[in-house]
C-alpha cells in the first residue's frame, strides 16, 4: 500500500500491531484529525476528548496560535543545539520564568527527562549548598507516584508492570505514604542525608488523588525546617488543568481568584511539561530559583533538542493562549460543574462510588473489582456514544477535557457520560 493511501481503521491498527512494540493497550479508535475539543477518527465519527493527551492537549487541539508559532518557526530556525546561542530560547526562559515566578529555567523535551533533571539538580544541591557527604543523598518520594519512565524513575515506583525485569535500579530514594505528613516528618527527621522531597499535587495516573488540602503546604513547610527541596511535578497538574495556573501556584501569575480552596505553595523546584506546549510539540522544563539554579555549569546536563528555537516559540504560544484565554478560570469553573452534575447522578447510582478532582483533572472510581473489565467496558461504550476516555490503576476513569470547553459543551458530555453510566447499572 503506498504511504498516502487511507487506511481503514482496523488496518492502522494491524499495522500498529504488526510492526510496533507493544508497549500500549490503546482503545480501538483510530484518530485522524483533532480541533478544540474535538476528535474524528478514520470514518468521519466526531469523538468528545476527554484525556486531552494525559492534559497536555489543555489549549485544545491545533489550537491555530501555537500551530502558527511553529509552522513560522520551522520555516525560520529549527535546530542550533545549544552550542551556539538562538534568538528564541532567551525570550521563552524570560517568559516563563515571569510567569511562574522563578529566576531560572532549564530547557528539556519530556516530562521525564524533566523530572531526570530536577533529580540531579536536587542532588547536586545538596552535594554543594547542603554539604551532604558525596554519594548519600536520599530523595524522599510517595507511594503510587507516577514521574515517568526512565530506569532512575521506575526505581522509585511501586507499579510491578513498570518495573519487572528493568533492574539493576538507581538507590537513594525512601518511599512514603502519599498525603501522609507525619510519615513525611518522620523520614525528615533521623535522616540528615535527605535532599528533597518529589510530589505531584494530586496523583493524576494513580487515579487522581486529591491530598487534603493543607497538605502540601504543610508538607512544604517541613522541607524548609529540615532544610529539603521540595520539588513539585506539575507536568500533568500544572499549566490550569486544575482551575489554577499551577496546582501548588506559589508567586505565579494566576489571575483566578480561585487559589483560596488550597493555600499557595512555591515549589523549590516546579517541573513542567505536557500542555506546555499544548501537545503540540515536546517541550520540558524545569524552573528554580537562583540559589538552586547556580549548581549546574556547562557539561553537567544537556539535551541536544532542550531549548530548541520551535519549542521555545511553541511554548510562548501556549502560554500566552492560557493567559488570554482565561483557561484556569475555565477550568475551575467547568470543574464544579462538572462534579457537582456527576454527583446527582451518582448518588441513585449502584455502578459509580464517587466523583473526585480539581479544576478539570477528574475521574470516577467504578463500584466493581479492581482488576475487572468494568472501566474498560464503559469506556468502549462511551466510544461508542462519541466521548473517549481511558481507564487508568483499577476501575478508575479518568475524565480531562480540553480546558477550551464551553459550559454547553460540557454539560453535553454530562449527558453522554452519565447516558453511558446508565447502560451499566
Ligand atoms: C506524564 C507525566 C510524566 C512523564 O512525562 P513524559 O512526557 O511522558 O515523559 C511525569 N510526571 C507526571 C506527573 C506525568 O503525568
Amino acid at each position: 500500500m503506498a504511504i498516502l493511501d487511507q487506511l481503514t481503521s482496523q488496518q492502522a491498527i494491524d499495522l500498529e500491531n504488526k510492526y510496533g512494540a507493544h508497549n500500549y493497550h490503546p482503545l480501538p479508535v483510530v484518530l485522524t484529525r483533532g480541533e478544540g475539543v474535538y476528535v474524528w477518527d478514520i470514518d468521519g465519527k466526531q469523538y468528545y476528548d476527554f484525556l486531552s493527551a494525559y492534559s497536555a492537549v489543555n489549549q485544545g487541539h491545533c489550537h491555530p496560535k501555537i500551530v502558527n508559532a511553529m509552522v513560522q518557526q520551522a520555516q525560520t530556525l529549527t535546530l542550533t543545539s545549544r552550542a551556539f546561542h538562538n534568538d528564541m530560547l532567551g525570550k521563552f526562559e524570560k517568559f516563563a520564568c515571569e510567569f511562574f515566578g522563578f529566576d531560572k529555567l532549564l530547557p528539556m523535551n519530556t516530562g521525564a527527562e524533566a523530572v531526570e533533571t530536577a533529580l540531579k539538580l536536587c542532588r547536586k544541591w545538596a552535594y554543594e549548598v547542603k554539604g551532604i557527604s558525596e554519594n548519600e543523598a536520599d530523595i524522599i518520594v510517595c507511594e503510587n507516584n507516577f514521574h515517568g519512565r526512565t530506569t532512575t524513575i521506575i526505581s522509585f515506583s511501586n507499579d510491578p508492570v513498570a518495573r519487572k525485569h528493568f533492574g539493576p535500579f538507581t538507590k537513594g530514594f525512601i518511599k512514603i505514604e502519599y498525603n501522609n505528613l507525619e510519615a513525611l516528618e518522620i523520614a525528615l527527621k533521623n535522616n540528615p542525608n535527605v535532599a528533597g522531597f518529589l510530589v505531584e499535587p494530586i496523583q493524576g495516573e494513580a487515579g487522581v488523588y486529591v491530598p487534603s488540602d493543607d497538605y502540601l503546604i504543610k508538607a512544604k513547610a517541613l522541607c524548609e525546617l529540615y532544610n529539603v527541596l521540595f520539588i513539585a511535578d506539575e507536568v500533568q497538574t500544572g499549566i490550569a488543568r486544575t482551575g489554577r495556573l499551577l496546582a501548588t501556584c506559589g508567586n505565579c501569575t494566576c489571575e483566578t481568584k480561585n487559589c483560596s480552596d488550597t493555600p499557595d505553595v512555591k515549589p523549590d523546584i516546579l517541573i513542567l511539561g505536557k500542555a506546555i506546549s499544548g501537545g503540540v510539540y515536546p517541550v520540558s522544563a524545569v524552573l528554580a530559583n537562583d540559589s538552586i539554579m547556580k549548581v549546574i555549569q556547562p557539561g553537567n546536563h544537556g539535551s541536544t533538542f532542550g531549548g530548541n528555537p520551535v519549542a521555545a516559540a511553541v511554548a510562548i504560544a501556549a502560554l500566552e493562549v492560557v493567559r488570554d484565554e482565561k483557561l484556569a478560570e475555565n477550568a475551575y469553573q467547568l470543574g464544579n460543574l462538572f462534579r457537582s452534575e456527576l454527583q446527582k447522578y451518582i448518588d441513585k447510582s449502584s455502578i459509580v462510588k464517587l466523583v473526585r478532582g480539581k479544576g478539570l483533572l477528574n475521574a470516577i472510581v467504578i463500584n466493581d473489582d479492581e482488576d475487572s473489565e468494568t472501566a474498560w467496558n464503559i469506556c468502549l461504550a462511551l466510544r461508542d456514544n462519541g466521548l473517549l476516555a481511558k481507564p487508568t490503576h483499577g476501575n478508575i476513569i479518568r475524565f480531562a477535557p480540553p480546558l477550551v470547553m464551553t459550559k454547553d459543551e460540557l454539560l453535553d458530555c454530562v449527558g453522554i457520560i452519565i447516558k453511558t453510566l446508565k447502560q451499566f447499572e
